[in-house]
């Protein structure tokens, strides 16, 4: 779907910056370290397309990438800034909370949660945003290569318990490996499939 049209077109840091919204988007949303731009990378076929949003100034932007004629990729840096100066962090989290109240075209946010632990606090944060700005999202459980089956039981059960609390959360997880590719599949055509 993605390969060879995926390129990386700005990173906004207000929403005066914000490319029109003249085609549908998703975005993707985890804790730094879930595995975010393997999943990208993925994804898209590119070795090395979300690194773009690891290198330092780039992480309290929101960085679009084209998805082939089929929309814009939203890649939104890892929250839970421990290290980050409170005014950053409040900055960041205004304009998280401004793009995805108002951005008509987002049609789903994909939450990407570590299948070794489940979902957490952090992870909360970002699922109660969601609720209030209305946006449906769908969680992706990352790096499930990494563990055992009945680990991965357990986080499922942890994970579903959390997301039946949340009025935008979409019941069906996706379960990935970056790693191994599997899920890759899915969740492409889980956005192939969005209009
Ligand atoms: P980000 O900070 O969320 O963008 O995370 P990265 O994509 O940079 O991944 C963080 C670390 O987890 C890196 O060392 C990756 O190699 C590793 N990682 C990411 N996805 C997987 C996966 O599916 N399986 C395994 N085993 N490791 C992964």
């Amino acid at each position: 779907l993605f390969a060879g049209e995926t390129e990386f077109v700005k990173g906004v840091v207000a929403m005066s910056g914000l490319p029109p919204a003249d085609r549908i988007e998703v975005c993707f949303a985890g804790r730094s370290n879930v595995g975010k731009s393997s999943l990208i990378n993925a994804l898209t076929g590119h070795k090395n397309l979300a690194r773009a949003s690891n290198t330092p100034g780039r992480t309290q932007e929101i960085n679009f990438f084209t998805m082939g004629n089929h929309g814009y990729l939203v890649d939104l840096p890892g929250y839970g800034f421990a290290n980050a100066p409170l005014p950053v962090v409040e900055k960041w989290q205004r304009l998280l909370k401004q793009y995805l109240s108002g951005r008509q075209t987002l049609r789903r946010a994909f939450v990407l949660i570590d299948a070794r632990h489940g979902v957490k606090s952090v992870d909360e944060e970002i699922m109660s945003l969601l609720d209030s700005a209305a946006v449906t999202f769908q969680a992706v459980l990352t790096k499930t290569d990494k563990v055992r089956k009945s680990d991965l039981e357990k986080s499922l059960d942890i994970s579903r318990k959390a997301l039946s609390k949340h009025p935008a959360a979409f019941p069906e997880l996706v379960l990935t490996s970056s790693e191994k590719g599997d899920g890759i599949a899915t969740l492409r055509s889980i956005i192939a499939g969005l209009e």
